[in-house]
């Protein structure tokens, strides 16, 4: 991941931050199961941290997964 970012929607420098929810932000790969019927998605691993990195200019955020957690 490069260290300045762009903004593609205007050209504008983009500074790296993070999303502050519940809990921190995951991503991972989704698997849909089903029990007794019911449609269930859960995440599974390899799971990443995001981090967003929001434009100066225009407010546009445009997230990373780029750090792999351990397990
Ligand atoms: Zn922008």
């Amino acid at each position: 991941m490069p260290d300045q970012v762009v903004c593609v929607k205007c050209g504008g420098q983009m500074e790296r931050g993070g999303i502050r929810g519940d809990s921190s932000l995951i991503w991972g790969r989704v698997k849909e199961t089903s029990i007794f019927g019911a449609r269930a998605v859960q995440l599974v691993a390899p799971y990443f941290e995001v981090d967003a990195h929001r434009c100066e200019k225009c407010g546009y955020v445009e997230l990373y997964a780029v750090k792999q957690q351990g397990r």
